[in-house]
Parts: C-alpha cells; sequence; structure tokens
C-alpha cells in the first residue's frame, strides 16, 4: 500500500517539488493539527482566505443549513437562489451607490477574466494596462497581466496589447490613454511582498481613468474582506473603482470570487452577445451562504477595529538585526530578510517550532504573515517569540 506522501507525490498534480507537505487533518480557529498530532499556529490563513480562523461556529452553521435545503440546482444567474440574493444585497450595503451589482464565480482568476471581459465589452477597445510585479491568477487572461515575465515565457501567445506600468510611478500614469479599455491594479501588491500604494496614488490612476474613458479594476482579492484593518483596502485611499474584484476570504474558506460594478457597466454582459459571461458553478448557493456569514461576523464580532493595532504589533515585537524591514497593512505583512536562502531557512525552522507560515511568490526572501484576523495578542507575542528564536 503506498503511503499518503507517495500518493501525494505520484498522484496528486502538484505544481512544485518541494511543498511544506504537511498532512493536516484537522483545523480550529488559530491552528492546524497534522496526522502527528502536533498543532500549528496558522501565521497564513490559507494565503489569506480564513480571515475569521477556521471553523467559525456561524460560518460552519450556515453552510450545513444551506446543504440541508439545497446546494447546485441550475447555471449561474438563472434563477433566483436566496444565498446569492442575501450575499448581493449584503456587499451592496457594505460598498459606494456605484458599486452595486455583483457578478459571482468560484475563483480570484475568474473574477479577474470576468472583469477583463466586461472593460473590453463596455469600453469597446482591447488596451489593458497592469503593473509590473503584480499577481492576478493564472488562467491565461490574468497570467498575461501578470507583472513578472519569469512566469509567462513558456506560455506564449497570451492576450494582445497588454502593457506594464510601475506600481507608484506618478510618471507612468501619463500611458493611461483614450485606447485603454482598463487598469488592472492591486490595492497592495502582495506577490511581491506587500508594497503599499504611495500617497494619492490609486486616487491619481481612478481619476486618470475617469478622464480617458478607461475603467479601473481594482484586484482587491487578497486585501479585501477586512485583511487590512477596513472591509475593502479602497476605503482607506479616497477612491471608487469602477470594477472591484473580490475572492479568498470572501468565501469564507469556500471557494467563490465576484467581480462587482455599476448596474450600467455590468448590464453589457447581456447583449451583442447575450451570454456574454457564463459561468455553470459561479455564486454556488453553499458558498453564498458561507460569505453572508463571513461579512456578518466580521461586522458583528467588531472583528475589524482591532486589525491595525495587531500589525503594529507584530512590527513592534519584529525587530532582530537580520530583519532588513517589516512592511505591511493590517495584517497583510512582509517580513524582509534580503536573503533568500536564509529566508526558506528560517520558515523550515519556525515550520518545525509549530508556526505555519510561507513567503511571497516574487519575494522569496521575505517572511509572509497573514494570520487569521482573530490572532489574539497573546498568540502574537508568542509566534515572533518563535520567528526571533528561529532567526
Ligand atoms: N489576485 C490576487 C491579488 C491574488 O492574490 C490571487 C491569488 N493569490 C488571485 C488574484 C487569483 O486568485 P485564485 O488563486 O483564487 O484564482
Amino acid at each position: 500500500m503506498p503511503t499518503n506522501l507517495e500518493i501525494f507525490h505520484s498522484n496528486l498534480a502538484l505544481p512544485a517539488d518541494d511543498p511544506p507537505s504537511l498532512e493536516i487533518i484537522r483545523a480550529e480557529g488559530m491552528y492546524l493539527y497534522d496526522q502527528d498530532g502536533k498543532k500549528y499556529i496558522d501565521l497564513n490563513s490559507g494565503i489569506c482566505v480564513n480571515n475569521l480562523g477556521h471553523q467559525h461556529p456561524k460560518v460552519q452553521k450556515a453552510i450545513k443549513d444551506q446543504l440541508d435545503k439545497f446546494s447546485h440546482v441550475m447555471v449561474y444567474g438563472q434563477m433566483l437562489l436566496d444565498p446569492q440574493l442575501q450575499l448581493t444585497k449584503t456587499l451592496t450595503d457594505l460598498l459606494p451607490d456605484s458599486l452595486s451589482c455583483s457578478y459571482f464565480v468560484s475563483s480570484g482568476s475568474e473574477a479577474v477574466e470576468g472583469s477583463l471581459k466586461l472593460a473590453k465589452r463596455y469600453t469597446r477597445r482591447s488596451k489593458i494596462i497592469a503593473c509590473n510585479k503584480a499577481y492576478h491568477g493564472s488562467t491565461q487572461g490574468a497570467l498575461s497581466i501578470m507583472g513578472r515575465e519569469y512566469f509567462k515565457q513558456a506560455f506564449r501567445p497570451l492576450l494582445p496589447d497588454v502593457h506594464f506600468i510601475e506600481f507608484n510611478n506618478q510618471k507612468d500614469i501619463e500611458l493611461i490613454d483614450e485606447k485603454t479599455a482598463c487598469v488592472v491594479i492591486e490595492a497592495i501588491q502582495g506577490g511581491t511582498g506587500v508594497i503599499t500604494p504611495e500617497n494619492g496614488y490609486l486616487k491619481a490612476v481612478k481619476d486618470k481613468c475617469t478622464e480617458v474613458g478607461a475603467l479601473m479594476i481594482l484586484d482587491e482579492i487578497q486585501t479585501g474582506v477586512g485583511r487590512t484593518g477596513t472591509m475593502f483596502a479602497f476605503e482607506q485611499y479616497d477612491f471608487v473603482p469602477d470594477i472591484l474584484l473580490l475572492a479568498k476570504a470572501l468565501g469564507g474558506g469556500m471557494p467563490l470570487g465576484a467581480f462587482i460594478s455599476s448596474k450600467e457597466i455590468m448590464d453589457k454582459l447581456k447583449t451583442n452577445p447575450v451570454l456574454g459571461h457564463i459561468t455553470t458553478f459561479g455564486g454556488h448557493p453553499v458558498c453564498c451562504a458561507a460569505a453572508v456569514a463571513t461579512l456578518e461576523a466580521i461586522q458583528n464580532e467588531n472583528i475589524l477595529e482591532a486589525v491595525k493595532s495587531k500589525g503594529e504589533l507584530f512590527k513592534q515585537l519584529l525587530i532582530h538585526e537580520k530583519i532588513k524591514e517589516v512592511r505591511g497593512e493590517g495584517l497583510m505583512i512582509a517580513v524582509d530578510l534580503g536573503e533568500t536562502d536564509y529566508c526558506q531557512e528560517v520558515i523550515r525552522k519556525c515550520i518545525s517550532s509549530g508556526l505555519f507560515l510561507d513567503w511571497f511568490l516574487f519575494a522569496d526572501h521575505c517572511i509572509r504573515l497573514s494570520p487569521p484576523l482573530i490572532i489574539n495578542e497573546e498568540e502574537i507575542k508568542d509566534a515572533c517569540h518563535k520567528i526571533l528564536e528561529a532567526l
């Protein structure tokens, strides 16, 4: 009989040769448990997914209750399904008036794909602008706007008419012109080790888009649903995007994504051609029920209140001669160690001491800290103590 580890390496398609390969058999609150009963504090949240921790009782109940009623009944957008209606209502109440119409999909990449099509259809233009070092997903459209050539070169040809600007570079904003359908941009660049927008930068991008008739697509797939201390990061930067992208934490651990715009923009997907974007599982009722419970719990349990101070506590405690910088917003943090091999060694040590964390796709010299937002002061102190010990 092959062991689970043998099956993992032989029969499960893996995107890399050396994943952490922990065998997790249970997760609860802040903790993961492996098959040997070892407990790990989760400083990763499945990469910004489990913002309420694992198995939040309200989310679990919503999932179970919905399963007892129905799960899949029909492809997206054909029937009135209560969890989808509740979710779009909840989001509409949280968002500005111009973001009133939600198209639900099953992942972040799909939200990106849908939004690119919507922008092309709405503007009748083809030029797409994205940022160097951006990460928006792994499907062909999302890959086309990835700001790292290494990950794209083997898969060309990709989408044509894609152009890149430098995040935070005011001068590059001038490249957004009358031919531009959309600018796709993260609120905070995640994959490259948490680069926050400089004062007024995102607003300047949005203003330029408005001036030339392009749409600004804001990717909040990582930053959304409370990660940076407000429900959506854009609330901190004094502008409203034309299209907002959510996924990851939205489904409370279930697969769900959304692209959200005004009804006027979204309605373009209905005509010429009709059925401009279709999905079988988009807005799966069980996932939408989990999302409603997640958004309600974040509000009812005042989860957002302490996110910024928790992030600050990490920054105060993580002082060490080997740490070049600790940067980020709220609980989206990069600990920059400056050196890849050393960083990977520290991460291995942390994992063996019961801290689960990892690095960034484009920044393997930085430790990624994105714990569930429910992490408490004691847990932060304990985690930082273990990181310092590993250093
Ligand atoms: N955009 C951003 C900013 C992301 O971090 C990710 C996922 N890491 C995606 C898009 C793609 O999401 P998914 O993996 O659900 O397709």
